[in-house]
């Protein structure tokens, strides 16, 4: 077994003996939704709360995100329920703005190959969640952290979210082998985002276990209040009223491949 070499986020060490939790909707839509959202993942026993606020869509007559003012409720929803925020940086415009509000930075897998993109989030330090590219090979996605890396920020977490093969029947293939190939080469941690692979509620629970059994550090999951309403990605959404259960299910497979997923924190902060 390769060693991996922890990233820490404040308080949060991923790529330890933890399995870091990351969930939440896709995009942010409001503040009922992501109060709501913040308060049943932290209480599952999520580290990060997750919502987009600047989208890529593949149609642009589809939502893209309310932008800064999701980005100003993420904060204030993560704050709330003493959680860390993962967004989606899309330009090296929104970089020094993003700052005060996202804690991880998220290149999505369109923007994997967006050399632009990757070397001003190595020169500005913030720590980067490097989504595989849907159409690249593992080797082209370790070269895109080596873009990160070089410009002298440590602190990349590799994220496999499903590669386009000729199956149609999931959104994209989970590439299971990914984490510890990627683990291996690069020595840093690989989570799993088994809701763009999926792309269905019906797969999302299988994929989150095999994500976590074949050594995942971290996981991170599309949740939804009410995804029938969600405004991006709602057939893939577990609904928030199950996602304690999901968790429960994660961490016994967590616990047996030795790893731990912390219990919830308490309810301690009142929901909007
Ligand atoms: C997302 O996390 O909502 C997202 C757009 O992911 P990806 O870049 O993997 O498609
Ligand atoms: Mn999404």
């Amino acid at each position: 077994m390769s060693s991996t070499r922890a990233v820490t986020i404040r308080d949060c060490a991923i790529g330890g003996p933890e399995l870091v939790v990351m969930a939440g909707p896709c995009a942010v839509e409001s503040r009922e939704q992501i109060f709501r959202t913040a308060e049943v993942v932290s209480a599952s026993g999520a580290r990060f709360l997750r919502g987009g606020a600047f989208k890529v869509r593949t149609a642009p007559t589809a939502f893209q995100g309310l932008g800064w003012d999701g980005w100003k409720l993420l904060r204030e929803a993560a704050d709330a329920f003493s959680l860390l925020t993962v967004s989606e940086i899309l330009n090296e415009e929104q970089i020094e703005g993003a700052r005060r509000y996202v804690d991880f930075a998220q290149i999505g897998s369109r923007n994997m190959q967006n050399i632009p993109l990757l070397r001003a989030l190595g020169r500005s330090g913030l720590p980067v969640m490097l989504k595989r590219g849907f159409g690249c090979t593992i080797d082209e996605w370790v070269h895109a952290a080596e873009y990160v890396l070089g410009e002298g920020n440590p602190d990349v977490v590799m994220c496999e979210r499903g590669i386009r093969t000729f199956e149609t029947a999931t959104r994209f293939t989970l590439d299971v082998a990914a984490v510890p190939i990627a683990k291996q080469r690069l020595g840093l941690p690989v989570i799993v985002d088994p809701s763009h692979a999926a792309g269905r509620l019906d797969w999302v629970e299988s994929l989150t276990l095999s994500g976590v059994a074949c050594g995942a550090d971290g996981l991170l999951v599309e949740t939804h209040p009410d995804p029938a309403k969600a405004l991006s990605d709602g057939p893939q959404a577990v609904p928030l009223a199950e996602f304690p259960a999901l968790m429960e299910k994660a961490r016994r497979v967590a616990h047996a491949v030795g790893r731990t997923i912390p219990a919830g924190a308490r309810l301690e902060a009142a929901a909007c």
